[in-house]
């Protein structure tokens, strides 16, 4: 019955020992981040994002890891997904939203500058969580400014949304909160809804990074997007820069800023507060 529903209902399934397979294993995935919320297995790595011209580092993007005594280390590909759907993702970003601000502070107290650290926020999370209540209480009671921190939503999240998406992002806009819109150009965005919304920043998407400066499609998509940020008075960062060449065209292009594995992969807290030392 659900694979019928998950594939747009009206219609069978003959039952295969592979659908039992399978509910087993998300059964399973569901219950160790159950498990992993418990016992606090979440944890936030940082991606350094840098100043193409100047090689300053101006901020860092958090990214879930799971650290399983058993498994590993676990992307967030593997647990983000059955986490919004099971609604487990609210529990999951307070968590990482809590963790990266006592890092965040941590860093200023021992003088350290870690520029403005993104974190990502799920659609589900806008919707159903009340965000900004959750934002306000984590920044009053971890001592965080709000300048230190910034929040990413998906623009085919936001997009989807219509008016009630608005609603939520100025709510966290009243709050100071600066607002990015990452994987930018993948979805298809409105350009009068795009005016509307309280963002400071686009993030043009690792898929038309991949092969600038050559392909021509994604030379075009990337021109379009930084003069669409230029435009609009928003600022513009590429995601998944991996060559000098890709960086460079994207300066010349008017984007002045990368994150990508040219410079760092995401790193652990204790990492990263090796390298803002070392500067
Ligand atoms: P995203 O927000 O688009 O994050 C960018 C992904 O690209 C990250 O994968 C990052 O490690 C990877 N990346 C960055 N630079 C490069 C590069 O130069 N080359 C390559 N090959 N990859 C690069 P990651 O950490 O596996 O995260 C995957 C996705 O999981 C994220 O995509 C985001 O949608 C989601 N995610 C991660 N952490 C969180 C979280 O705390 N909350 C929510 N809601 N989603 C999260
Ligand atoms: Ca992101
Ligand atoms: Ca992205």
């Amino acid at each position: 019955m659900f694979k019928v529903k998950e594939r747009g209902r009206n219609s069978y399934q003959f039952y295969t020992e592979d659908l039992t397979h399978r509910a087993m294993q998300r059964m399973l995935l569901e219950n160790g981040i159950r498990k992993a919320l418990t016992d606090q297995h979440f944890v936030a790595w940082y991606q350094p994002q840098y100043d193409i011209e100047t090689n300053q580092l101006i901020g860092m993007e958090a990214l879930a890891r799971w650290i399983s005594p058993d498994r590993g280390i676990i992307s967030p590909l593997d647990f983000i997904p059955l986490a919004e759907e099971t609604g487990l993702i609210l529990e999951l970003g307070e968590q990482i939203l809590d963790q990266v601000m006592q890092q965040v502070v941590g860093w200023h107290e021992q003088g350290l500058n870690p520029g403005r650290v993104a974190i990502n926020v799920s659609g589900k999370q806008l919707l159903n969580g009340n965000i900004s209540a959750t934002v306000k209480r984590l920044l009053e009671q971890n001592r965080c400014k709000v300048e230190w921190i910034e929040i990413e939503v998906t623009e085919g999240f936001v997009m989807g949304q219509g008016e009630g998406a608005i609603e939520q992002l100025q709510e966290l806009q009243a709050l100071g909160v600066q607002l990015s819109i990452d994987d930018f150009g993948t979805g298809y965005s409105s350009l009068a809804y795009l005016k509307q919304l309280p963002i400071s920043k686009l993030k043009i998407d690792k898929s038309f990074v991949d092969d600038l400066p050559h392909d021509l499609d994604d030379t075009g998509i990337t021109r379009a997007v930084i003069a669409l940020a230029n435009s609009l008075g928003l600022d513009v960062i590429a995601e998944g820069v991996e060559s000098r060449e890709q960086a460079d065209f994207l300066l010349q292009e008017g984007c002045p800023l990368a994150q990508g594995y040219l410079y760092s992969k995401p790193l652990p807290a204790d990492k990263i507060t090796t390298l803002l030392k070392n500067g």
